[in-house]
């Protein structure tokens, strides 16, 4: 063997030995809130299609129109051919819907992220990041070059704090955290954490990939507290929204700015058309129809409910066990009991922990939110 496979084979043992080697599955999603896996159909808490709006007529008919009217891809990057119609109003949606002068799409939420921080500071500066924010905010910190320190999850005194020290030795200061977050399913207290930024002149970007579709009456988790707008509003389409895709809402300036600036929209394809098509048509619903926003969340507390968790505060309810072994056990009983709830482990989740990650669906019925809380109860610490 050569000396690169030996690593990646070796590297491979090590994972396996910890339990912590992923491997893909193929499943077939056809049919809004089931799953085939292994010729299994099962119920599924594991998509972030929380509205099934991936699979509603009407947004695949808006894409499939789309790339009849446009093409499969866009053919180029946007700053080149390929910034087609439907990406300018469907940023003149996004801005309209998040209430924000203007608005940029990228290709994907992770592009969103990693192309940001870097346009917006660098060494010199500083990024203070919740320590449970998604990979793709840590990406665009560490790429930005400016000094990273992450506080404590949700800590708004430890975040005081590090303001305080470290804001008057650097030019400019950036704040990173989900508004919803991925695993936790629990929110950023901007109630908070927007006045304490703008009182330390510190620019908080939120990233509402679980918060878009949701809550706040879909606008996200940066409308569920009033008159606390963050500055940077960066969210995706590829969840709620049904779609593909990632957003960053904010100020004309600002905007304009990522647009000539973001290496990952200036050097990367643009989104193709059925994809913005289908998230024009999916924003359109949710702007248009709130009980079905409203729908996720009402089933997550059903679930925290039926099982004395802490009241669920999104779509997202966290099921947290003592080990990977355990974990691994409760996700494959309940693939037995008819319900798939892949297993979290680390590096998703800190070190040691592990967890069901339960996400609800407006198209989940009463009856198998009830069956899943069964299924799981017996598995509880
Ligand atoms: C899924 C996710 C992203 C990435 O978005 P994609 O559009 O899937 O690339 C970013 N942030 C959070 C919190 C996410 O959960």
């Amino acid at each position: 063997m050569n000396s690169l496979d030996r690593f990646a084979a070796d590297k491979l043992d090590e994972l396996e030995g910890k339990l912590l080697r992923r491997r893909l599955h193929e499943d077939l999603r056809t049919d809004g809130i089931y799953v085939e896996r292994k010729g299994k159909r099962l119920v599924s808490f594991s998509c972030n299609d929380y509205l099934g709006l991936s699979q509603d007529e009407r947004v695949t008919r808006a894409a499939a129109d789309a790339a009849l009217s446009y093409g499969a891809g866009a053919g180029a990057s946007r700053l080149v051919t390929g910034n087609h119609p439907l990406l300018r109003d469907l940023e003149a949606a996004l801005a309209r819907f998040k209430r924000t002068e203007a608005a940029i799409v990228f290709g994907a939420g992770y592009l969103a992220n990693a192309g940001i921080a870097p346009c917006l500071v660098k060494a010199g500066d500083i990024v203070l990041i919740d320590e449970l924010a998604h990979s793709c905010l840590w990406t665009g910190a560490r790429l930005s070059g400016a000094e990273v320190i992450a506080f404590r999850h949700n800590d708004i005194a430890q975040l005081e704090e590090l303001l305080r020290q470290e804001r008057p030795k650097h030019r400019h200061a950036l704040v990173l955290t989900d508004g919803v977050f991925s695993m936790g399913g629990d929110l950023a207290p901007l109630d908070r954490m927007v006045p304490l930024c703008e009182a330390y002149d510190a620019w908080l970007l939120t990233d509402d990939a679980h918060g878009l579709g949701v809550i706040g009456g879909g606008r996200g988790a940066s409308h569920v507290f009033a008159g606390v707008a963050p500055p940077l509003q960066m969210g995706t389409l590829s969840k709620a929204a049904g779609s593909f895709g990632g957003y960053l809402c904010a100020s004309a300036p600002v905007i304009d700015l990522i647009k000539t600036r973001a290496r990952t929209f200036i050097y990367s394809t643009g989104l193709p058309p059925a994809c913005a098509g289908a998230a024009l048509k999916a924003l359109e619903i949710i702007a248009g129809e709130p009980d079905l926003v409203a729908k996720p969340v009402a089933l997550a507390r059903r679930f925290s409910r039926a099982l004395n968790l802490p009241e669920a505060q999104s779509a997202i309810v966290p099921v947290v066990l003592d080990s990977p072994e355990r974990v691994l056990e409760a996700g494959a009983a309940m693939e037995r009991a008819g319900f798939l709830v892949v297993p979290i482990r680390p590096p998703t989740v800190p070190a040691g922990q592990a967890l069901l990650r339960f996400a609800f669906s407006a198209l989940h019925t009463e009856a198998q939110i009830d069956a899943a809380a069964e299924a799981v109860r017996e598995f509880l610490p």
